[in-house]
C-alpha cells in the first residue's frame, strides 16, 4: 500500500499509486533520457507579413518523438519539464538548434522561440541566448524571444532587468498569447516588447465570432500606440485572413498560411521566396 509520506512518493511505481501518477512518473523517467537520445525535433512554422506578403519569419515549435507515445504535445510535456526542472537544459537545446537553422536561412528571415516563466527565471537565460546567437553566428536581430504576458503577473524589478539584458543582446521580444490572461495592458505600458502575438482564441477559436474582430481591431491599435507591432496567430481560412488584414495587423500565422514543418522544408521554403524574388528582378533569369 502506498504510503501517504514524501519518501514514498518519491519510489517508483508503488503498488498503491494511482495509475495517473503512474503514468506521470514514467512520462518524468523517458522524459530525463530524451535530450541524450536525441528525441527531440525542432519544427517551423511560416510567418507572413501582411505589407508585402512575403514569408519574414517563422516560429520554433519543439517536438518530441516517443519511442512507444508517438509525438508527444509540448502541451503536455513542457510543463512537466518545467517542474521537474528539465526546461533548463531543453531550452538551451532549442536555443542553440533554432539559432543554427535560422542561420542557414536567406536574407533577414526570423526565427522566434518560445521561453517559459521557469527558464526566463533561470540565472542561466542571457547566458545561453548570447552563446547560442555567437554559436551560431546569426545576427542576433534575426532572434525574437516568445515569453507570456502570465509569466510577467508580477510586475518586478527582477522580471524587467531580464527583459532589458535579453534585449542588450539584440533579439526582438514578443509577447505570446496576448489577451488570454489578466496582466495585459498593464505589462503593455511596464515592459519594452517589440511585437504582440494575438492569441488564436480571437482568430479561429470558437469564441472567435463578431466581436472577437473588434477585439483584434483594438490590440493592433493599442500595438501601434505603444510601436509594438502585431501577429495574429491561428488564421486558419481565407477569411480570417482578410478579416485580420482589414484590422490593421502587421502580420499573420496559421495553418492557412502554412503548418509546422520540418527545418529541410522551411529552409526550402526560405529559399525559393529568395530565388523568385532575385529572378523577378533580373531580366536574364524570366522566362521566355
Ligand atoms: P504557442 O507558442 O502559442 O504556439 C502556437 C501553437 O498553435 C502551436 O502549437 C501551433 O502548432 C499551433 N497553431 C499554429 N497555427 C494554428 C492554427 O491555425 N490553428 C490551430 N488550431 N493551431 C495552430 P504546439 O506546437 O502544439 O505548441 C503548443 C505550445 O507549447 C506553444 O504555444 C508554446 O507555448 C509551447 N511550446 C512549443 N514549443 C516550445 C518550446 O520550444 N519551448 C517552450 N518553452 N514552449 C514551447
Ligand atoms: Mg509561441
Ligand atoms: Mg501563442
Ligand atoms: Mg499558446
Amino acid at each position: 500500500r502506498a504510503k501517504r509520506d514524501g519518501r514514498a512518493t518519491a519510489r517508483f511505481f508503488e503498488t498503491g499509486m494511482d495509475a495517473c501518477s503512474q503514468a506521470r512518473r514514467a512520462l518524468e523517467i523517458d522524459l530525463r533520457r530524451a535530450l541524450v537520445l536525441d528525441q527531440f525535433e525542432l519544427v517551423y512554422q511560416p510567418q507572413m507579413d501582411l505589407d508585402s506578403d512575403r514569408l519574414v519569419g517563422c516560429e520554433a515549435l519543439i517536438r518530441w518523438h516517443h519511442p512507444t507515445r508517438g509525438t508527444v504535445s509540448p502541451a503536455e510535456f513542457i510543463p512537466l519539464a518545467e517542474e521537474i526542472g528539465l526546461i533548463v537544459p531543453i531550452g538551451e537545446w532549442v536555443l542553440r538548434t533554432a539559432c543554427r537553422e535560422a542561420a542557414r536561412w536567406p536574407g533577414d528571415v526570423t526565427v522566434a522561440v518560445n521561453l517559459s516563466p521557469a527558464q526566463f527565471r533561470s540565472p542561466a537565460l542571457v547566458g545561453a541566448v548570447a552563446s547560442a546567437l555567437a554559436a551560431a553566428g546569426l545576427a542576433p536581430g534575426r532572434l525574437e524571444l516568445e515569453i507570456t504576458e502570465g509569466l510577467l503577473l508580477q510586475e518586478s524589478q527582477a522580471n524587467i532587468d531580464t527583459l532589458n539584458a535579453l534585449r542588450a543582446l539584440g533579439p526582438r521580444i514578443a509577447m505570446d498569447d496576448f489577451g488570454t490572461g489578466y496582466a495585459s495592458l498593464s505589462s503593455l505600458r511596464a515592459f519594452p516588447f517589440d511585437r504582440i502575438k494575438i492569441d488564436r482564441s480571437f482568430v479561429s477559436g470558437p469564441k472567435a465570432e463578431r466581436d472577437a474582430m473588434a477585439v483584434v481591431r483594438a490590440i493592433a491599435s493599442l500595438g501601434a500606440t505603444y510601436g509594438m507591432t502585431t501577429i495574429a496567430e491561428g488564421v486558419e481560412t481565407p477569411e480570417q485572413m482578410r478579416d485580420i488584414r482589414s484590422e490593421g495587423c502587421t502580420a499573420v500565422q496559421g495553418y492557412h498560411i502554412g503548418r509546422p514543418m520540418p527545418a529541410a522544408a522551411i529552409a526550402r521554403l526560405f529559399a525559393d521566396q529568395a530565388d523568385t524574388a532575385a529572378r523577378s528582378f533580373d531580366p536574364q533569369h524570366s522566362e521566355p
